[in-house]
């Protein structure tokens, strides 16, 4: 899937580019409104709405006119009068700065799955030997096909959305297990060493003692 990012501030765009390549997609970046509305092909487009030269709510009415581009709007205010007119104005979502890579992918992939069900976002991201492919649900190391439980699979899956970034504990047993999970935390270090086991390496997950866990690649 190809993205545009419509963002002038390069000390949050780059960050942010890099990240969405890491997490498998196409990105193309623009910093301003006049470039955001001349460029052509993204199935995506975030959209910061503070631009140094057309007003981002502009850029969103008439990105809408043109074409039925699914848009995510990024905010640097979180003022319910902002989200109702960009709403109002044909976004799809919004979401307020500062955000993390995980909760902006989050946003695309939820906007993605409504304006077009049964795809993901992303189908294959390619991580050094490691490939994983939602759609399919299918995991590579080489040429090799690795057979995981759906379990191992969402767990792998989490933790490449961000490649290298911590993720806490906490956060992978609700999201991977349940929103409110009150089990026994062993159920996930269980769950650690068959997928580092599988993977062929434990150097494919990190645990950083403490906090939680992080997707690494191995020499
Ligand atoms: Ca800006």
């Amino acid at each position: 899937m190809r993205l545009l990012v419509v963002e002038d501030d390069d000390e949050i765009a780059e960050p942010m580019v890099r990240g969405l390549q890491r997490a498998g997609y196409d990105v193309d970046r623009v910093a301003t409104g006049a470039e955001a509305l001349a460029a052509a092909g993204a199935d995506m487009v975030v959209l910061d709405l503070g631009l140094p030269d057309i007003d981002g709510f502009e850029v969103c009415r008439r990105l809408r006119e043109k074409s039925a581009v699914p848009i995510v709007v990024v905010t640097a205010r979180d003022e319910e009068a902002d989200r109702v007119i960009g709403l109002e104005l044909g976004a799809d979502d919004y979401i307020v700065k500062p955000f993390g890579l995980r909760e902006l992918i989050a946003r695309i992939r939820a906007v993605w799955r409504r304006v077009s069900p049964g795809s993901d976002a992303v189908s294959s991201q390619s991580l050094g030997q490691l490939v994983i492919d939602r759609r399919t649900r299918k995991v590579f190391v080489g040429d090799d096909e690795v057979a995981l439980t759906p379990k191992e699979f969402d767990l792998l899956a989490l933790l490449a959305e961000d490649p290298g970034a911590v993720v806490r504990r906490q956060d992978i047993l609700e999201d991977v297990w349940d929103a409110h999970w009150y089990g026994p935390t062993k159920t996930l270090d269980v769950h650690v060493a068959s997928l580092r086991k599988k993977l062929g390496d434990p150097g494919w997950i990190e645990t950083v003692r403490g906090v939680g866990l992080r997707l690494g690649q191995p020499a």
